[in-house]
């Protein structure tokens, strides 16, 4: 069986609505796994913190637009007149019920339930398209499968025990759409699996089902060798083994959801990343299969802090590092990059919720420098730290101001910590330099 997942831009109006229509037209069960119209989780995050710093009036306003485009839409998607009704039904109760929510005391909870409607409305509206088509359609809603366990970690026992069963249940569908991104936390609270995470609700059921493959469709053909936001002319690969794909989703390529990958790779299972918008360019295949050595992309990843943690007593005594690691681990912190010297080692981190406490633990045994405003840049490619004309990319780096390398912790992977404002222009650099110049030679794959 296929699992195909579509994200916001692919379901974002009423013509992608109809391609991804299109798309999943083929032969045999299938399962669609949608994200929110895009802008609508951005809306429904801006809606609650409105409630969240008591301005309900403006809340209202807000609540108020949002089911305006969504009227909208319906009317423009819903001739069937008994479709439409039900439709315009399921969508006003959302509204009332987001409307109720304004008057309720903010909570955790109360976000993440507002934030699950931006799913729950785009798989009922769009199983009601299909529907329309007279295509053999079930909508398995996700708050009944998709659980995560105290460790957020996906719950796959009871998942796929669930899923199969709802998948019984509607034996007779064809197509079961359901949502990305929300789930049940271990209490059975509304949850999800952070911003981006219906990627992963894909791999996740892809895994339970163990599909042939899991489609990841987008608005782009694949992962680029370089980001297209900042960068002319990058290119898209036509392959990439988990790992490499991995790394470049971890590193910054907004493409994917960090651990989207992990489930397919556990079970080889290929993932493919096609563009709704272009659907016969051959987009990204993701293998066990190595194609080409060398570097082959380059990602970035901002809002990064580097710490750098020299020792007072002594050079580098034994258990040094143990002490250090300890506490990131004490504060659930976890570390990116890290280098060390004979009496100090810099680390990075991305998540500094905890900051303060990690840096009053480490300063009773150490000096300690923050640096923020840091951003990764994180070359990728199979054997890349093996690859001939790595070392190359050295006097290249001459030009560029670097504050950390770490190079040979991954087969894969040689990451760079640079100042966010030198970001843009590193990034520039390496793609004439790596892909461009051929100052530095890579294997093409
Ligand atoms: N709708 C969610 C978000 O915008 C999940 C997703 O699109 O993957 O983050
Ligand atoms: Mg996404």
């Amino acid at each position: 069986m296929l699992v195909y997942k579509f994200g916001g831009t692919s379901v974002g109006s009423v013509v992608n609505m109809n391609h991804v229509k299109e798309i999943i037209n083929t032969e045999g069960k299938r399962i669609v796994v949608l994200s929110a119209m895009s802008g609508t989780t951005n809306a429904l995050v801006d809606i609650s913190s409105l409630i969240e710093a008591n301005k309900a009036q403006e809340a209202k306003e807000h609540i108020k637009q949002l089911n305006a485009t969504y009227k909208k839409t319906v009317y423009d998607l819903i001739q069937d007149k008994d479709l439409h009704d039900v439709v315009v039904q399921y969508v006003n109760s959302i509204f009332s019920d987001l409307l109720e929510a304004v008057d309720q005391s903010y909570s955790e909870s109360l976000h993440n339930t507002i934030l699950a409607n931006g799913e729950l409305l785009s798989t009922f509206m769009f199983s009601r398209l299909l529907e329309q088509e007279g295509l053999k359609v079930a909508l398995l809603p996700a708050l009944e499968f998709m659980r995560i366990d105290r460790a957020n970690e996906p719950d796959n026992f009871y998942i796929k025990q669930n899923l199969e069963r709802l998948m019984q249940e509607a034996n007779e569908a064809d197509i079961y759409i359901t949502q990305g991104f929300i789930c049940l936390d271990a209490d059975g609270a509304i949850t999800n699996l952070q911003r981006g995470g219906s990627d992963y609700t894909a791999t996740i059921i892809g895994a339970a089902i163990e599909a042939e493959e899991v489609q990841i469709w987008t608005d782009i053909d694949g992962f680029h060798n370089n980001d297209p936001r900042y960068v002319n002319d990058t290119q898209a690969l036509s392959h990439l083994s988990y790992d490499e794909a991995a790394e470049l989703a971890y590193f910054g390529a907004k493409i994917l959801h960090p651990q989207t990958v992990m489930p397919m790779r556990a079970l080889d299972i290929p993932l493919r990343l096609k563009n709704t918008m272009d659907p016969d360019a051959h987009g990204t295949l993701i293998t066990n299969k190595i194609h080409g050595e060398g570097i082959k992309a380059i990602a970035a990843k901002d809002n990064i802090t580097a710490i750098k943690i020299k020792s007072v007593r002594m050079l580098l005594a034994h258990g040094f590092l143990k002490k250090v690691f300890e506490i990131f681990e004490k504060y659930e912190t976890s570390i990116d990059m890290i280098t060390t010297s004979e009496i100090a080692v810099s680390l990075t981190i991305d998540n500094i919720t905890h900051l303060k406490a990690i840096v009053e633990e480490l300063e009773k045994f150490a000096k300690v420098d923050i640096d923020d405003y840091m951003s990764i840049i994180c070359l990728v490619g199979n054997h890349i730290i093996y690859h001939p004309d790595t070392p190359e990319l050295f006097q290249v780096l001459q030009d560029v101001n670097v504050r950390m390398i770490a190079y040979g912790g991954s087969d894969n992977n040689i990451s760079l910590l640079v100042n966010t404002s030198d970001k843009l222009e590193t990034l520039q650099k390496l793609q004439r330099y790596v892909f461009e110049d051929g100052t530095v030679s890579v294997l093409k794959n």
